[in-house]
């Protein structure tokens, strides 16, 4: 699952990390700082579940 993060230092948008492999840790593509995602940011960047349908009969 992959994630798009603002870099803090930078304001960098970083696309496609897979934030799950890493435990939470990235690296900025503009300023190749190492940082690490705060757990309550991570939450609020999952994606919402797909609504589940009901088969009829
Ligand atoms: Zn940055």
């Amino acid at each position: 699952m992959y994630y798009t993060i603002t870099c803090p230092k930078c304001g960098k948008m970083n696309q496609n990390l897979d934030l799950v492999e890493t435990d939470g840790w990235y690296e900025c593509d503009a300023c190749l700082k190492k940082q690490r995602v705060k757990e309550p940011l991570l939450r609020l960047i999952l994606p919402k579940p797909a609504p589940q349908w009901r088969k009829a009969g």
